[in-house]
């Protein structure tokens, strides 16, 4: 972008939130089901049909508000917020749009130096979140001839969350959108599949100059589907607002959709066919109120949250910033460290294990850590024979691991029955010692005339002498007396 710019960037962020019901009626909440299996006449919008608040997504509602340390209101209302759409049964949609249950909040990202210069974390406003149904889903693509409806996500609960214009670069905002996409997922309160549609991004954005008080026009840009869309779909935005700017053009307010095969924005609708929504008060449901109880009652159920699990085992376990995020990409995956830090009793190994070898593991099998087939504590043994120095690491990674996981036994088992334990026995190291010195006349005269770099060169033959079995630590001890000896 042109120097003197500055980029404004806020978040809409609606997700569907993990209920076992809709919003309003009893119909089952799942993705996938066959299409219109799961409606009701409420849902369908039957004449004389009553919502019923589903008080699960409002205590979800009010986990992420206490999470992000939002105000929950006392009490927020619902409206019908009105338009025509085939997959739109009632012809409105219930939202609490102006009125939301939650108010406010923070999340910390780390801030892009590009744009913040020296800048540590920083943190982004919230300006709120509310509850509102999502609607159905046309499918424009399966007959030539004909639409197709499905109705099963019409009512499903939505928590619409919307971002403080406080994002500054492209990069920002994906930082954002992954911190509360992690959030939302460690809370239980929304499985965050971008591609199934269970978690989807609006982008807002406008450009001004540096030092400008003032918000310049901004485009909404829709359809981002990933956390690269949301980064590249803004970076091509942007370019395009400044090259306007730059030619003494104006910026029109507008809705934009992201075409990833052009990897460009296009117009869908200007702000003059903005639609009216005609939002007025749903008469049918009454106002939510929330009581202290209520919070109280969320707030002792929440989980660890991820920021603090990160804190507490970078001190725990000495583990840096980048490793402890690594850890947390899912609360599973999450779960199975915290269990094999515990079972092992070495919290900095356990990370190197899940960081290298399991997670190799996962990608070639293209699975979660719900299918890898060794225990937390059947690997913690493998870790613990490493720790101890009963066997190598490399033996451990190469040898004793692919066995574990193609489950062969346990650890001691395999390294039993491989004959893999480590030679830590004083006189086989010393006998070993001996013989390498015995066969290297030339190296080790140079050493002790001072070329005393040659050590690696003698312990690496030893090593060899021994099979790759013998403990280097011993090794070096032996080696050290056996050159300074004579
Ligand atoms: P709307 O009701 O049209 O969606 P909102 O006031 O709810 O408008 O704002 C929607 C989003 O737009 C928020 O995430 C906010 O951060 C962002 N936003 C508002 N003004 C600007 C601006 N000038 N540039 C970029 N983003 C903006
Ligand atoms: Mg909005
Ligand atoms: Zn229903």
């Amino acid at each position: 972008m042109k120097p003197g710019l500055e980029a404004i960037i806020g978040l809409e962020v609606h997700l569907q939130l993990r209920t076992r019901s809709k919003l309003f009626c009893a119909c089952r909440n799942a993705y996938g089901a066959p299409p219109n299996t799961q409606t009701c006449p409420v849902c369908l919008g039957l004449p004389g049909a009553l919502p019923v608040l589903n008080g699960e997504a409002v205590r979800m509602g009010i986990a992420l508000g206490l999470a992000v340390g939002a105000r929950i209101r006392e009490r927020s209302t619902f409206y019908r917020k009105q338009y025509f759409y085939p997959d739109l049964p009632k012809g409105y949609q219930i939202t609490q749009g102006p009125v939301a249950l939650v108010e406010g909040g923070v999340l910390e990202i780390p801030g892009d130096p590009a744009v913040r210069p020296g800048s540590g974390p920083v943190r982004i406003g919230l300006e709120r979140a509310h509850l509102e149904e999502d609607a159905g889903k046309s499918s424009h693509d399966q007959r030539p001839e004909a639409t197709l409806v499905d109705l099963n996500r019409a009512g499903v609960p939505l928590l619409e969350v919307v971002g403080a214009p406080d994002l500054r670069s492209p990069q920002e905002a994906s930082d954002f959108l992954k911190a509360l996409h992690r959030l939302v997922v460690f809370l239980g309160i929304c499985e965050g599949n971008l591609e199934e549609g269970g978690f989807r991004c609006d982008a807002n954005v406008s450009l001004r100059r540096v030092g400008e008080a003032t918000f310049g026009t901004r485009v909404e840009v829709k359809n981002l589907n990933s956390f690269r869309f949301v980064k590249q779909a803004l970076a091509f935005e942007i370019e395009r607002q400044a090259t306007l700017l730059g030619a003494e053009g104006t910026v029109v307010q507008e809705t934009r959709g992201w075409d990833s095969e052009r990897g460009e924005t296009r117009s869908q609708r200007s702000k003059e066919a903005a639609m009216d929504y005609r939002y007025f008060p749903e008469p049918d449901l009454p106002a939510l109120d929330v009581t202290e109880a209520e919070i109280a009652a969320v707030r002792s159920a929440l989980p660890e949250l991820p920021e603090a699990r990160s804190l507490r085992w970078r001190s725990a376990f000495g583990l840096g910033a980048d490793e402890a995020a690594t850890l947390l990409q899912d609360p599973a995956f999450a779960g199975y460290f915290e269990a094999l830090a515990a079972a092992s009793g070495h919290g900095k190994a356990a990370a190197h294990w899940m960081l290298g070898e399991v997670s190799r593991t996962l990608n070639e099998r293209g699975s979660g850590i719900e299918a890898f087939p060794v225990t937390p504590a059947a690997l913690a043994e493998l870790v613990c024979l490493v720790e101890t120095r009963q066997i190598s690491f490399g033996t451990a990674k190469d040898q004793v691991y692919p066995a574990l996981v193609a489950g062969e036994g346990s650890a001691a088992t395999i390294v039993a029955r491989k004959g893999l334990a480590q030679v830590s026995d004083r006189a086989a190291i010393e006998r070993l010692v001996a013989q390498v010195l015995a066969a290297n006349p030339g190296p080790v005269a140079q050493f002790r005339a001072g070329k005393t770099s040659l050590q690696g060169f003698l312990v690496g033959q030893i090593l060899k002498a021994g099979g790759g079995r013998l403990d280097p630590k011993a090794v070096n001890e032996v080696l050290a007396e056996g050159l300074a000896r004579e």
